[in-house]
């Protein structure tokens, strides 16, 4: 069983379309939504939902206002400035609150409730696709990393037992503790660019954390022809890295359009995008193999 990272610097490149499209064509695959801070694979595969756990990672404290003595030595000893008053009560500002339980041990009172920070939900669920393991993260919600392992663990767990022959992620943006999540121990990463400036900048940091974790990277760039010189010097840079283009996918508004239909663009058209993607999925097998 080989995982497969789907990734890209930033967002807004195309990756879950063409992480999509891979399951489309990668037949026998399980799929992980682990952008988890704007998961939409869901939008594209409306995923019949399984099973639904929640996410709790952590405490978060709540002041029990009938015990409470206003004595404010919760608000001293607070560090992260997560204890206001408001309408004259003291109250703890979940957002801020990092759960470090100082004011629990400190109250006088025990007029703190310490309870399990319910952070989301994670769900197993069936698409036309295969299994699709995503979630879906409270907003302002902490610990995504700790999040992409675990919609990671459950899909391992589904390929195992169905001896899938791909895991199929589809990676968070950027390069933070989501992405270092989404990376380790993958067999490889695909990372989807664009010919933009900022595209090649965010595909170096990305290349930059796949060779600090020795994940073997391929390249591929979504809609290559919008400007021909960019995409040059990234296949440029490409070469003097040693990293392989797989792919170069034009630009093509079918795309949009299977995504309004909530389909894949390999589902929607044979166009070029999706002979495109075809091509690039076979070059990975073979280059990969
Ligand atoms: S330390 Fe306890 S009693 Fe004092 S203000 Fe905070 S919650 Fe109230
Ligand atoms: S648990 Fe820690 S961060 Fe949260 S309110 Fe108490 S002292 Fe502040």
């Amino acid at each position: 069983m080989k995982e497969i990272l789907i990734v890209s610097g930033k967002g807004g490149t195309g990756k879950t379309s063409i992480t999509a499209a891979l399951a489309s064509i990668a037949k026998n695959s399980v799929m992980a939504d682990c952008d988890v801070d704007a998961a939409d694979m869901h939008l594209i595969l409306n995923p019949d939902i399984k099973e639904e756990n929640e996410f709790i990672s952590g405490h978060l404290a709540q002041i029990n206002q009938s015990n409470c003595l206003s004595c404010g030595v919760c608000q001293q000893n607070c560090k992260f400035d997560a204890i206001k008053i408001r309408d004259g009560n003291y109250s703890v500002d979940a957002v801020a609150c990092e759960g470090c339980g100082v004011c629990v041990w400190s109250c006088p009172a025990s007029a703190i409730d310490f309870n399990d920070n319910l952070c989301g939900h994670w769900y197993i669920s069936d698409t036309r696709l295969g299994p699709l393991v995503h979630s879906n993260l409270k907003a302002a919600a902490e610990n995504s990393g700790k999040l992409v392992s675990k919609v990671r663990d459950e899909a391992r767990k589904i390929a195992k037992s169905k001896e899938s022959e791909f895991i199929l992620i589809d990676g968070p943006p950027g390069i933070g503790c989501p992405v270092i999540a989404s990376m380790t121990g993958v067999s490889a990463a695909i990372i989807v660019t664009e010919p933009t400036l900022s595209g090649l900048h965010d595909m170096e940091r990305v290349l930059d954390l796949a060779e600090h974790f020795q994940i073997k990277a391929y390249a591929c760039i979504n809609k290559y022809d919008i400007n021909l010189s960019v995409a040059k010097k990234i296949t440029d840079i490409l070469k003097s890295r040693n990293v392989s283009l797989i792919g170069q996918i034009p630009y093509s508004s079918e795309i949009t359009q299977a995504q309004i239909e909530g389909k894949t663009i390999i589902e929607y058209s044979d166009g070029a995008a999706s002979k495109a993607i075809k091509e690039m999925w076979q070059a990975f097998i073979e280059i990969s193999n």
